[in-house]
């Protein structure tokens, strides 16, 4: 294959899959790698499916920052860093908090990619014939307790200035939610812009089956190596050196080691969330519902329920912690759903930058390669913008929404021995 046209994308996850689409579609040789088949070895496998195009502003805010060490008292609370981990991940943590008082200046940036979510997706998926995978309902955020109504209120009143619409559920809809959860008290709130998919491991084959239609090669292997020398790129796997012309890394929570190499510093942090399925059960509401008492939150698939929470900051690959799925099961069974006490789980990684942005851009120098990494908790949600802004970036053309604020030299360089 003539290394002059060839891609590479390397991670055939949700934003890999996406890529390669977008290239394969305007008429590129993609080669999209991975070690296992497209969506099942990462975080897309097992996401919540929720388009959260409310989710506008990065995490890190000044008022996180001080209610974050309470937070971690919570006994079998959402948020688990055990004392060794943080002094780990100090680094990290100075970097979020710094970021916290840019919160403003990175909504700026990030909200473009964020808020026209579920529209980008119905469009990529009506252009595959897979329109069925997504449901454009909104969702809901649901509370019980007296004081319920008044965090619904001020939740309202914090997205308006976002321009992320928001209206009181009815209380007739509440009821059986109300119901099934022995709770008197209860209020919501539906976010109409918002949407889900009926399956998230289905949208990656879609999109990578459609790359595939369009030309692209899947290659199941494990990149070893990325390697640059007089301006081309080589693919280095056990079977061999495959010469392109460009890569791209989307390799989720291994690409800070692929991009070390070449300077790049991507200070990746695992925080990993967990999901039970519930198997044949419909949904009270055909949308996702976050439990905002019980931070959880209950999306419809195709067939089943999904439940995910969880921020648990630990090493990727670490042992799952078999008492949060357990514990994820009482909390669905106290809310009125027919779950067991035991059967499966899974646990997995969102790849986080301690800023909360992506990094998508360009690596300097004579070699073309790019990155799209870091989609943090809502990677499923940006992918279809992702794919656009990488297609744009490869063919060296505006980008159609500013990426600058998304180049991870904003994290330094690393020296290397070139
Ligand atoms: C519990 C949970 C719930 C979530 N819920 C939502 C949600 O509701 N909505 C939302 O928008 N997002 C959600 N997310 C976040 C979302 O899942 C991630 O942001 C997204 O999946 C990241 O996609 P990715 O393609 O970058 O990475 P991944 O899905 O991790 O894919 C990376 C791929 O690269 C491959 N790879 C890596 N290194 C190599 C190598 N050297 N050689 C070959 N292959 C390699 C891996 O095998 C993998 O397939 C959730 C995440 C979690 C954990």
């Amino acid at each position: 294959m003539a290394q002059q046209d060839t891609i590479a994308v390397i991670g055939a996850g949700i934003i890999g899959s996406a890529v390669a689409l977008a290239l394969a579609r305007e008429g590129r040789r993609v080669l999209l790698y991975d070690r296992a088949e497209p969506g099942v070895a990462g975080a897309s496998y097992g996401n919540v499916s929720h388009i959260a195009a409310e989710l506008v502003q990065p995490l890190p805010s000044p008022a996180l920052l001080f209610g974050f060490w309470r937070e971690l008292m919570r006994f079998g609370g959402p948020l688990d860093m055990p004392p060794r981990q943080a002094l780990r991940m100090l680094p990290w943590i100075r970097r979020f908090a710094v970021a916290a008082f840019r919160r403003e200046a990175h909504t700026r940036a990030l909200a473009p990619l964020v808020q026209p979510a579920a529209a980008a997706w119905e469009r990529w998926l009506a252009g595959i014939g897979r329109g069925e995978l997504l449901r454009r309902h909104g969702h809901y955020e649901i509370g019980f307790g007296v004081r319920s109504g008044d965090v619904m209120r001020r939740q309202a009143a914090n997205m308006k200035p976002l321009g992320i619409r928001t209206a009181t559920v009815p209380a007739e809809q509440m009821l059986a939610l109300q119901h099934a959860a022995g709770a008197p008290i209860a209020n919501g709130l539906w976010f109409q812009d918002s949407a889900h998919l009926t399956d998230p491991l289905a949208a990656v084959q879609a999109f990578a089956g459609a790359a595939r239609e369009h030309g692209a090669q899947l290659i199941r292997a494990e990149v070893r190596a990325l390697l640059a020398s007089s301006g081309a790129l080589a693919v280095i796997t056990e079977s061999g050196s495959q010469p392109v012309s460009s890569a791209i890394v989307c390799a989720g929570m291994d690409a800070p080691a692929l991009l070390r190499p070449f300077g790049v510093h991507a200070p990746l942090q695992a925080v990993r969330g967990y999901h039970v399925d519930l198997p044949g059960q419909s949904a009270f509401i055909d949308a996702p519902l976050l439990y905002t008492n019980h931070h959880l939150l209950v999306t419809p698939l195709a067939g089943r329920l999904r439940a995910s929470s969880y921020m648990e900051f630990a090493d990727s690959d670490a042992p799952a912690d078999a008492n949060k799925p357990a514990l994820l099961r009482r909390k669905l069974r106290a809310l009125g759903y027919r779950c067991e006490p035991d059967g499966p789980s899974w646990v997995g990684a969102r790849p986080i930058l301690p800023d909360y942005l992506p990094g998508i851009g360009r690596v300097p120098g004579a070699h073309r390669l790019f990155y799209a990494v870091g989609h943090q908790h809502i990677g499923l949600t940006m992918a279809p913008v992702t794919g656009d802004l990488m297609a744009d970036l490869v063919a060296e053309r505006p980008t159609r929404l500013p990426v600058a604020a998304f180049d991870l030299r904003r994290f330094g360089r690393i020296a290397t021995n070139d």
